[in-house]
């Protein structure tokens, strides 16, 4: 979502000021458990004050306290040392050794804006070439009524399904990680980050600023086309296998609608004018977690617990598309 407003005033990124509330993690718990200590340390603070558990049936794990130097989260979902690996592109510093189901796989997380977009906008507003045509760099993308940016939402999402898809053994990159680079990058940077790492799925994660009223998810797929840089005709139909599986799990974990305002109730949307899709040379989706303009979404989308359920369901998908 573009929001460009000249009189826009950020909030500042908000810094983990809950040290007690850092949860260490032991070095070595399964995956699941892991998935679900994350889900503790991270949900539970920042939430809504729901005691649901995920949606996976490791929620009825007794919970380990055992302290370990290994990593910690916060409750901003930042994973350390994980989120001191500054470097654009970086695996985790925190990974585990490669096994489960997904080992071998590269999967690229693309966190939609960056917070220091606000800051930047001259370089942001610069035009890239799209293949298609010319587009901005990036943009600052939406908030809540309430200062609760997209762009930070979009990281957020993005540590917690990093934690979820590296239990599982995954390779897991980043096209930026907030403060690294300071803006964007810019949409044709963030797909050939994809395109450089092989990725064998790659997943820009957004919400909408849409009106209040219009809410619910939409998963956009890539249009086949061929312009310029630009040929996604490889890649529309695995995109699309990638996408409906993104769906259909993200509705599953979450519970939430497909979009009432864009898609005719599919949750899925085809087009041809994003740069990040139509450069890429992998399979690539976008998903619009919500309509952070809507106040029923809005709830969920500031909700900690929600955003690990989102997490989780992106993962599902994710996991379904390259275990075919
Ligand atoms: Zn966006």
């Amino acid at each position: 979502m573009s929001y460009v407003g000249p009189d826009f005033d950020p909030p500042q990124p908000r810094r983990s000021r809950r040290g007690p509330l850092t949860v260490a993690l032991a070095a070595l718990v399964p995956g699941a458990l892991l998935g679900w200590l994350v889900y503790e340390a991270v949900g539970a603070p920042g939430g809504s004050g729901q005691a649901a558990g995920p949606a996976s049936s490791s929620a009825s794990v007794s919970r380990p306290l055992s302290a370990s130097p290994s990593g910690s989260v916060t409750d901003d979902g930042k994973v350390s040392p994980t989120a001191s690996a500054k470097a654009s592109g970086t695996p985790s510093a925190s990974a585990p050794a490669a096994s489960g189901p997904l080992k071998g796989k590269v999967v690229v997380i693309d966190p939609g804006h960056n917070p220091g977009n606000f800051r930047h906008t001259a370089e942001i507003n610069r035009q890239v070439d799209i293949g298609t045509n010319s587009k901005e760099c990036d943009t600052t993308g939406t908030s809540t009524n309430s200062g609760y940016t997209e762009a930070r939402f979009t990281l957020d999402v993005a540590h917690r399904l990093r934690a979820i898809l590296e239990q599982q053994g995954a390779t897991v990159k980043f096209t930026h990680d907030g403060d690294s680079p300071p803006w964007g990058p810019c949409v044709d940077e963030r797909a050939r980050i994809g395109n450089n790492a092989h990725a064998d799925a790659a997943v820009s994660i957004h919400a909408d600023g849409s009106a209040e009223g219009n809410r619910g998810f939409h998963v956009i797929l890539p249009a086949a086309v061929h312009a310029g840089a630009a040929d996604t005709r490889p890649i529309a139909a695995p995109s699309k296998s990638l996408g409906e599986r993104i769906a259909g799990n993200f509705l599953r974990v979450t519970g939430e609608p497909p979009s009432n305002y864009i898609g005719d109730g599919t949750g899925l949307v085809t087009r041809k004018d994003l740069g990040g899709l139509n450069l890429s040379t992998v399979p690539k989706v976008f998903i619009e977690c919500g309509n952070m303009r809507d106040s029923k979404d809005a709830a969920l989308l500031t909700s900690g617990a929600w955003r690990q359920k989102a997490a989780q369901g992106i993962s599902e998908g994710i996991v379904s598309f390259l275990r075919g």
